[in-house]
């Protein structure tokens, strides 16, 4: 279990394959792995350029769960700081990515998948172009997503073929 979490696997980590094959299905077209903002030095796991939306799956050790979070006891110090300094980084993505227009979307590993894609298509269904012709729309949602057993049930996009 423990190393499971330890190991700090860039992408393709199983949540995240769940919720790309559930996108992927509803007909969303996506950037894996990828930097929203060329400038920006900080990858998302899913892109949705058009809508800009980016979407983190985060690992419950690496990033902090309140429910799985854990700090090893050997090295202690250097774990909390490591961890520490995650989280301030993923904060400062999301800053980031909000001052640019865009929307950042972040999931527990630990959260399912279904809801998880029905966050991000609702999002998707909202943002995508064509729907409004305005401009830069700045969003203020909180960055991380609650995803509550009632959330309302989003209908599917249409397929894009
Ligand atoms: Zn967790």
């Amino acid at each position: 279990m423990q190393a499971r979490f330890r190991r700090q696997k860039r992408r393709d980590t199983a949540p995240e394959l769940a919720l790309r094959r559930l996108l992927h299905r509803r007909g969303l077209r996506y950037l894996v792995d990828a930097r929203p903002l060329p400038e920006l030095r900080r990858r998302a796991d899913l892109v949705f350029p058009a809508a800009r939306i980016a979407v983190f799956v985060d690992g419950c050790f690496w990033h902090r769960c309140p429910e799985h979070g854990t700090e090893p006891r050997h090295n202690a110090e250097w774990w909390k700081d490591k961890l520490a300094r995650n989280v301030t980084r993923d904060r400062e993505t999301d800053r980031s990515l909000l001052d640019a227009g865009w929307l950042p979307l972040r999931f527990w590993e630990h959260q399912p998948s279904a809801d998880a894609a029905d966050v991000v298509a609702a999002a998707w269904a909202a943002r995508r172009p064509g729907r409004c012709s305005g401009g830069q729309r700045r969003s203020q949602a909180s960055s991380r997503v609650t995803v509550s057993k009632t959330a309302p049930a989003v209908d599917g996009p249409e397929a894009l073929t």
